[in-house]
């Protein structure tokens, strides 16, 4: 018996179901830090072509296994297999020639070098020539950015690209590299929604080419989208592995968190919201080309939704009750008093604060540490406008606010890029709680943060409803405005569709937002 499980072990392995080939196997991954048990007898094997996910709350052992299978770390015990070798550890070297590339979230890029140059040095550095040929050099970065089909300014320097730009420069490259797995920690955090779709395409293009991608993800929606197979861990071990659509999101979160995350269930903002009275009502607002005859009312204590498929004209319908793009028709009321709101000034002076969908390139400063941020200057224009004078008590309101909303005080230093995006969401929210606002008006606010704080920025908006804010919830996330809203508007080409209350669950509203059934 012994003899004959040591000579299955030779065998290729199992593809049982699946067409494609086992690219890697790790059996039995033990590692520990000291005390610390990182990985628990992790057990993955990653297919040709595959995309697979891999999640866990912070600090389950992500990163931990990820260095293992780059080489950048031995595991204490257990085995890596590789196209039919077995390898207690992996060389980093090993890894490279095995085809094993990692995008770190740095992206490892020389910053004043262009693209092209980061694109392809690798790949002439490593034929072993002490003269890099330049005009070698373009052809193969031009080769590549085609292959991939992606919008890559080769002679730009890479300091000067944006975030997407040298990801897509560190993909090319290990393109370049044969790379037949690529693995990516948390790809999307940064990125903005377009930039977001992008890279799906690319990553299409990619496994179509029979490329494998391990990818660490903290959005569940993400997750169930991109990826073929899912594989979650908590504290260093595995505890559920599922094929698309095995799993829903909130399975994916009780098995992250190994507690279920109570759903608080609508009518969570108030008890009596529908009957307290109108906060802001809006009639036949419209802005040309965006969003024409919007007509709602939001009472004292809300939390009404707003929703539909991208590009509906939610974002601009909030730009303009933020006076960032002004509606040019219609009527608004706060209190039942008509206001306009043709400024940002006006909307501040009303109470009106705007968390923003992308919160790091228009929510954020992100060179400037979390308190700057917590106090800079639409903060104070606010403060102004609502009277509050006195710049020492409102960082001190602001620190108050820090704390109240989980921002570890060893982070408050730092500068908010270097923060999770679950805690650069706890800043933007933060500033705007701290000068208790009338209305609030939430764009996607828990897009890209992992589920802890997701459950923490619920609540906290939920507290915040409950003290007599109006709150306006744009979200593409179903379950989020199931959980929180009393209302949910449904918006398409620019218009106010449907008004949903009532129970009604995740599938049918789906169906409501994209007309499909
Ligand atoms: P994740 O990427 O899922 O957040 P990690 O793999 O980084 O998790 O960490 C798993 C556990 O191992 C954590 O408790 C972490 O503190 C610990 N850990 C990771 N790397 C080290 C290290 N180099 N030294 C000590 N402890 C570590
Ligand atoms: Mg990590």
């Amino acid at each position: 018996m012994k003899e004959r499980s040591e000579v299955l072990r030779e065998e290729p392995a199992d593809t049982e179901g699946m067409s494609e080939p086992v690219l890697i196997e790790v059996r039995e991954l033990d590692k520990s830090f000291g005390a610390v048990h990182a990985l628990d007898r992790v057990s993955l094997d990653i297919r040709a072509g595959e995309v697979h996910a891999l999640i866990g709350e912070n600090g389950s052992g992500k990163s931990t296994l990820i260095k293992i299978i780059a080489g950048a770390l031995a595991p204490d015990r257990g085995e890596i297999r590789i196209s039919g070798k077995s390898f207690n550890r992996l060389a980093p070297i090993d890894a490279i020639r095995h085809g094993i590339q990692v995008i770190f979230q740095d992206f490892s890029l020389f910053p004043n070098l262009s693209v092209a140059e980061n694109v392809a040095l690798n790949s002439e550095l490593s034929k072993g020539s002490i003269l890099v040929d330049w005009r070698e050099v373009r052809k193969v970065a031009v080769n590549a950015v085609r292959e991939l089909n992606v919008d890559l300014d080769l002679d730009a320097l890479v300091e000067d690209l944006p975030v997407a730009d040298r990801q897509l420069t560190a993909i090319c490259r290990a393109l370049l590299q044969d790379a037949r797995l690529i693995i990516m920690d948390e790809p999307t955090t940064a990125l903005s929604r377009r930039e977001v779709d992008a890279l799906y395409s690319v990553v299409d293009r990619l496994t179509s080419r029979g490329v494998a991608i391990l990818f660490v993800s903290h959005r569940l929606d993400e997750v169930c989208r991109m990826a073929d197979r899912i594989s979650v861990l908590r504290n260093g071990q595995k505890v559920g592995e599922a094929t698309a659509g095995g799993f829903d999101q909130a399975t994916l979160a009780r098995l992250m968190t190994g507690r279920r995350l109570d759903r608080s269930g609508r009518g969570g903002s108030s008890e009596n919201a529908s009957d307290g009275p109108a906060l802001l009502t809006v009639a036949g607002l419209g802005r040309a080309g965006r969003y024409r005859d919007i007509s709602f009312e939001m009472r004292t204590g809300e939390i009404l939704g707003l929703t539909g498929r991208l590009g509906s004209g939610q974002t601009a319908l909030a730009l303009g009750l933020f006076g960032l793009l002004p509606y040019d028709l219609g009527r608004v009321s706060v209190d039942g008093k008509g206001v306009r709101i043709r400024n940002v000034g006006d909307a501040l002076r009303l109470g009106i604060g705007y968390v923003p969908e992308d919160r790091l390139t228009e929510g954020l400063f992100p060179g400037h540490s979390a308190g700057v941020n917590l106090g800079v200057t639409l903060l104070e224009r606010l403060a102004n406008f609502l009277g509050w004078s006195d710049r020492e008590a409102l960082g001190r309101q602001t620190v108050r606010w820090a704390e109240a909303v989980g921002i570890p005080a060893a982070v408050t230093g730092r500068p908010v890029r270097s923060l999770s995006g679950g805690n650069q969401q706890r800043v933007v929210l933060a500033r705007w709680l701290a000068v208790s606002p009338r209305i609030l008006l939430l764009n996607n606010p828990t897009a890209g943060v992992d589920v802890g704080s997701k459950y923490d920025l619920h609540r906290m908006i939920r507290e915040e409803a409950r003290r007599g804010t109006g709150v306006l919830l744009i979200s593409d996330d179903l379950p989020e405005l199931l959980d929180n809203c009393d209302r949910i508007l449904m918006m398409r080409n620019g218009r106010i569709v449907e008004e949903l209350q009532g129970r009604l669950d995740e599938h049918q509203l789906y169906e409501h937002v994209t007309g499909d059934p």
